[in-house]
């Protein structure tokens, strides 16, 4: 598709194609590693893993009350059984039932060999060791079964799997102890740009903080990932083939801002083509057009844009779900959804717009959604403003207020 806005004279990519190429080029790392299961949060399993145990590993009662043997009684009608001692959680009883008794039990607790019936503690009556059980008392209830569960032998997480705090409960609930996962990735990643200052000094004119080494590195926070902030690199050809070769030797994947554009001190792509390979440079979409992605050597390649917002945008939008191909997890789509749009959204047809938005939904469950204000790619307050995308599709004009869009909320707490 032609971009009206920049007059760009070919057609640029669609976020989706560049996606499928991504996906193409990428293939999950092979290592993998054994860790201790409380260390594995957020880590890609390498295996399956299978259940060595039955869960529950035995009868236990399903809540407070009284465990019976349906044999001992006559449906329909009212009975009282003598109590032969309890069964707690943790200590089972130990004598043997004799017809006419009853034992004391707790949640959790194993159910005596003979007994197949649990009754609520407030259905019955208790009078010293006689406990008088009502006619509507129901037998067979309230036990639950040996690995009603999980089997011994039965998957208890599929891989490949990003594991979470509910599968590392589940796989501890198996007594499992240790995991084999994918090894962590390797990124680097560094800002270019002779403007860039480090936070921590004075502010010389002409310079600006450089906010992109920041931002990624709140971006990338993953336990899959090993990531390791190389600094600023001025804008110098040889200075920036140097770093990207020496990186390319030491990690996965290289990240770089800045100078990825056209301008007469953007040098990025003019670099990786010389000592790698451009899979491709420029994408349909605003902000985070001039994004270049290829490879030097085995070690992947994305030089993102300067603009703080666009790195965000490209961020998430592009290199997440490639690292998290080549980490082994599965594939995953952000949540999407329609919201009514309660401010008109300048937009020329051309790009995929990401545009930042405040997203509220009402008593009614209705989603409203209203621009976060100035929508360039240098306006990094306004995204922190915001709590998601409003994802204005390619062939897509101006959008007025009353109009339904696409929201992408950046987390599950708006
Ligand atoms: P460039 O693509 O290098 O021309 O950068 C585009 C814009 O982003 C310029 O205004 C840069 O000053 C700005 N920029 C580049 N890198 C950073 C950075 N690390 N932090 C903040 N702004 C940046
Ligand atoms: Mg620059």
């Amino acid at each position: 598709m032609i971009d009206a806005c920049s007059l760009e004279s070919r057609p640029l990519m669609s976020i989706n194609d560049a996606l499928d190429r991504i996906e193409a080029a990428i293939h999950p790392v092979s290592g993998a590693e054994k860790l201790a299961l409380k260390n594995a949060l957020g880590r890609v399993l390498a295996e399956p893993v299978y259940s060595p145990v039955n869960i529950p590993h035995d009868r236990n009662a399903a809540m407070d009350g009284y465990a019976f043997a349906s044999r001992d009684v006559v449906e329909g009608q009212a009975f009282t059984l003598n109590l032969a001692g309890t069964s707690w959680a943790g200590r089972p009883f130990q004598g043997r039932m004799q017809p006419g008794q009853c034992v004391r039990i707790f949640t959790g607790a194993v159910v005596p060999e003979q007994d197949d019936s649990v009754v609520m503690q407030e259905h019955v009556q208790v009078r010293d060791q006689a406990i008088h059980f009502p006619a509507d008392t129901r037998a067979l209830q309230n036990i639950r079964k040996v690995g009603e569960d999980v089997k011994q032998g039965d998957v208890l997480c599929v891989h490949p799997k990003k594991l979470t705090a509910v599968d590392l409960g589940l796989l501890a609930s198996a007594g499992i102890d240790e995991v084999a996962v994918k090894r962590r990735l390797k990124i680097a990643y560094f800002s270019t740009g002779d403007e860039l200052s480090s936070v921590g000094k004075p502010l010389e004119s002409g310079k600006i903080y450089d906010s992109n080494r920041m931002l990624l590195g709140g971006l990338l926070e993953d336990p899959c990932y090993s990531v390791a902030d190389l600094g600023v690199v001025p804008d110098n050809r040889q200075l920036l083939e140097d770093r990207f070769i020496e990186a390319s030797k030491n990690y996965d994947v290289i990240i770089t801002t800045g100078g990825a554009s056209v301008g007469e001190a953007d040098y990025v792509k003019e670099i990786l083509q010389r000592c790698g390979e451009v899979n491709f440079w420029k994408i349909a979409i605003k902000p985070g057009k001039p994004l270049a992605f290829g490879k030097i050597g085995s070690c992947h390649f994305f030089g993102l844009p300067g603009n703080p917002v666009a790195v965000v945008v490209t961020c998430q939008q592009i290199v997440v779900p490639a690292l998290r191909r080549l980490s082994g997890a599965p594939s995953f789509k952000a949540l999407r959804f329609s919201a009514t749009c309660t401010t008109a959204l300048r937009k020329s047809a051309g790009r995929r717009e990401y545009q930042r938005g405040i997203l509220s939904q009402d008593e009614n469950g209705e989603f409203w959604v209203a621009s976060a204000g100035r929508q360039g790619s240098n306006i990094l307050s306004s995204m922190s403003q915001s709590n998601c995308y409003i994802i204005l599709p390619e062939a897509c004009n101006d959008v007025q207020a009353g109009d339904k869009v696409t929201v992408e909320p950046f987390s599950l707490l708006i």
